[in-house]
């Protein structure tokens, strides 16, 4: 809000987010300034790929601002990506001098198919033994309704594609102490207290079939996932945040810079958009 490069028009469109009146689809109808709260953004982009217009989600700052608008999906994930990249960036950089971590994944979003690529990670398992210790665990993990066509079709395949196709943002290994971590970046909607339980909650389950099945895979190494979640209006739990950067070793006196930072990379996104 402070930074003069960002746009009068996009501040006031995050003070209008923050104080709840931005002038969505919902908000007006309940005014009567529209006849409906369906969400424009899906409506357009359903009508571009010929697809029925019936039962639009209701258009609230939440919606078009998360993947789950069909219109907004893309620009949402290229922001969300966008912010971690420099939440990934600065980590490293900021590491202390005695850090061993390594942080494996490249610098563009990867599945654990590509990611399983990398030899530093077959050495802790192969490809094969992971494999096979996901495929009784992925069983475990229902198919979602927009996955149910797939799952009829093959669901031996369905399982298979599903867990190398996951995305974790990033791996992060200590080869000295045997530990790898899985880290998500969750960008969430932060208008109830809880949006932190909720979305580790969401990551973990996202994840799980990857922790279990490395687990079993690699007895003798420790897995763990670590979710750095933050809302949209800049939201954050300050000591989990911190916590987690102190765990990934971050330097003490960079670790307070981190959260302005991401803001302000935010703010420079949203510009971009
Ligand atoms: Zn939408």
């Amino acid at each position: 809000m402070n930074d003069p490069r960002v746009p009068w028009r996009h501040k006031r469109r995050e003070m209008m987010a923050i104080a709840r009146i931005n002038p969505v689809a919902k908000w007006l109808a309940k005014n009567k300034r529209r006849s409906d709260a369906g969400c424009k953004s899906c409506k357009k982009a359903r009508e571009q790929r010929g697809a029925s217009t019936e039962n639009l989600p209701e258009e609230t700052h939440g919606h078009i601002n998360s993947a789950f608008c069909d219109g907004m999906a893309a620009t949402v994930m290229a922001a969300h990506h966008f912010i971690w990249r420099h939440l990934y960036a600065s980590m490293q950089t900021a590491q202390t001098p005695t850090s061993k971590l390594r942080f494996v994944t490249p610098d563009k979003e990867c599945s654990m198919n590509t990611l399983w690529q990398e030899e530093v990670l077959e050495q802790i398992c192969s490809r094969e033994s992971l494999m096979e210790k996901a495929a009784d665990i992925a069983k475990t993990i229902s198919a979602k309704q927009n996955e149910r066509a797939r799952y009829d079709f093959d669901p031996t395949m369905f399982y298979e594609n599903r867990f190398w196709n996951r995305r974790p943002d990033d791996i992060v290994i200590n080869q000295n102490h045997r530990t790898l971590s899985i880290l998500e970046f969750k960008w969430s909607s932060d208008r109830n207290e809880d949006f932190l339980v909720v979305k580790e909650y969401e990551a973990n389950e996202q994840h799980r079939s990857i922790i279990e099945a490395l687990k079993a895979a690699a007895p003798e190494w420790m897995f763990e996932q670590i979710n750095f979640v933050a809302g949209r209006r800049g939201a954050v739990v300050e000591n989990d945040f911190y916590n987690k950067l102190e765990k990934l070793n971050v330097q003490a006196g960079k670790r307070t810079g981190f959260w302005r930072c991401m803001c302000s990379a935010y703010a420079k996104r949203m510009t971009l958009m």
